[in-house]
Formats: structure tokens, sequence, C-alpha cells
């Protein structure tokens, strides 16, 4: 928190010292931009408020395709520096999205593909393509580190743009084109930005900690955690309330844990009869939440590659 502020107050010092550059105006604009980006880099360091218990009227939806990454992030809350090469296939991506779409009757506002690394995908634009068949009308982003951006082709710009998807880039301390790939990005008429809580020129991870014991209270948790009744996962025909307990086979894998996934931890899309069950099942503590110390959050982890180290999760 203390190197965010600093690095703001560097940022708002040298808009001012330029404004014999860009004159009044537009150092105004500056710096209103940047006070605004200042509020919503801070709202992100709060705790969230308590609203995770209400039913909410709609759900953003994320699909994880893959479960590596090519980057390897000290403590990635998807595990996926401990994660093999695995792909989520288009048939089990095509059932999913068409029972989620025979029960959503509207309230599915957002379908987002994530991972590890979405764009690891090799049948990354058969997905694409099976979202816009199943849900026109959602808003549909890509999440990724923007490694493999500047190297796509034209073949993939213009599926993006067939199927409406925006890209999201979340924000690392690597070299990454940019500019170039939002030039290219605008020639096909696709939204192109860095996502919140992602700043110009540090990268801050934090850790919410794993309890092994698994003797957390899991309803102050649930109240406590920014992904609950936030950040809903579909994969291979199960609703999850976030990324953690997808991938938690891959934790337990490699450090030969034994986190337990009980069905009470999931919502088995087969047994759904219309959306509001889901929507209902998303607003309560699971059994899960008693493995996570949200309480005992740390901020302010410098970034760096995953040592694949138990103490970069516990
Ligand atoms: S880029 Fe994202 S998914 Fe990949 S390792 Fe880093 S935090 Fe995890
Ligand atoms: S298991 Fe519960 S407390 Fe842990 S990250 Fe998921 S929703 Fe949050």
């Amino acid at each position: 928190m203390k190197k965010l502020i600093a690095n703001k107050i560097c940022r708002l010092k040298k808009i001012i010292t330029d404004v014999s550059i860009y004159g009044y105006k537009k150092t105004f604009t500056l710096l209103v931009k940047e006070m605004w980006a200042t509020f919503g880099n801070i709202l992100y360091y709060l705790p969230p408020p308590s609203f995770r218990k209400y039913k909410l009227p709609r759900a953003n939806i994320r699909l994880m395709i893959t479960s590596h990454c090519n980057l390897n992030c000290i403590g990635c809350n998807a595990f996926s520096p401990l994660a093999k090469e695995e792909f989520l296939s288009p048939k089990v991506v095509k059932n999913d999205l068409k029972k989620l779409s025979s029960i959503h009757n509207g309230k599915i506002q957002y379908i987002g593909l994530s991972g590890g690394e979405p764009l690891l995908h090799p049948d990354l634009l058969k997905i694409t393509d099976l979202v816009e068949q199943f849900f026109p009308s959602a808003y549909h982003e890509i999440t990724t580190n923007g490694i493999l951006l500047n190297s796509q082709n034209d073949t993939f710009w213009e599926n993006l743009k067939k199927n409406k998807f925006c890209i999201c880039i979340t924000r690392y301390p690597i070299s990454l084109p940019f500019n170039e790939i939002k030039i290219k990005a605008e020639k096909f008429q696709i939204s192109c930005y860095y996502g919140a809580g992602t700043d110009e020129n540090i990268r801050i991870m934090s850790k919410t900690p794993l309890n092994l014991k698994g003797n957390e209270n899991k309803v102050k948790m649930f109240r406590a955690c920014s992904k609950a009744n936030n950040c809903t996962f579909i994969h291979h025909g199960k609703i999850f309330q976030c990324p953690v307990i997808v991938n938690i086979t891959i934790f337990n894998d490699y450090f030969k844990t034994n986190l337990k996934v009980h069905k009470k931890d999931y919502f088995n899309l087969n047994s759904a009869k219309n959306f509001d069950q889901i929507l209902d099942f998303l607003r309560k503590p699971i059994p899960f939440c008693r493995y996570c110390s949200i309480h005992k959050k740390v901020y302010g982890i410098q970034w760096k590659k995953s040592e694949k180290q138990l103490s970069e999760w516990v």
C-alpha cells in the first residue's frame, strides 16, 4: 500500500510539472483521470462490504479453459505454477454453456475466459464461437497476461471481433508492447485494456493463506471474501464460488495435502431447474470456506516468479 501511494504521488507531481508541455486544460483532465484511477486502486485494497449474503439479480460466469500458465507468478490463486498442461475441451464447454443458456433467462450478463493463461488454448477460437452462439447478449471478455497477444494472426483478431470479445490484460512487470497490441486491437474494433487494480510500474500481489487444518469459521470467511458471490466459475457441469476450489486438486496433488471438496461446495448444473437456484447457492457459505484464512490476507507481496513453495499459499 505504501508503495502504491508513493507511486501515485510521483505520478501526480509529474503531471503537474508537465503543465508547460500539455497546457492547463489537458493537465486538468490528466489529473482527474489519475485521481479517479487512484480511487479505484485504493478500493481494490479495502475489505469488501458484507453484501455477499444477498442474492444478486444477475451473475457473471467465468470458464477456466487452461490450468497452466506461461508466467507462473508467486502465489497464483489458480495454482497455475503447479499445474500440468491441461485444456478444457470445446465439447465440455459446449455442454456447460448449452445447459446454462437453457436456464439463465437473461440473468447471465458476462462470460469470461480465463486460466491459467487462456491464450495457450489450441482451440480458443472454437470456444469463443461457442460463447457467442449460446450467450450472444452477454459481455464477452478474455482475461490474459498479454504475453501471446502480439503474436496472434488476423484470424484471431477477426474471430474476437465477430464474437464481440474484449481483452482485459492483467499487468505484470514484464515487457509488453501494449501500444502495439492496442493499435492492432483497435484496427479490429476490439476493446483492449488493463484490468482494475493493476498499475503502470508496479505489480503487488496478495496472499489469502490456506488453512490446511480447515478450522476457520466458514460463515465469517465467506462474508469477508472478495471472491464469494463475485467470482463464479463453471467447470465440467459444476458451478463454483471461486477459482480456488476449481483447482484445489492441483494444489493437493503437488503438495500431497488433502483439502477436501464436498458435494455442497459446488452446484451441480444437471440438477438446476432454474437459474435462481444457482443465484441462491452463490449467496451462501460453503464448507470449503473453512480452508481460507481471509482475515490473515497479506498485502504488498512483491511480484516474482513462483518457486513452487508451500509457503506461497499457506
Ligand atoms: S499470469 Fe495470472 S494465471 Fe498466470 S500465473 Fe500469474 S496470476 Fe496465475
Ligand atoms: S472457498 Fe470461500 S472463502 Fe475461500 S476463496 Fe472461495 S468463496 Fe472465498
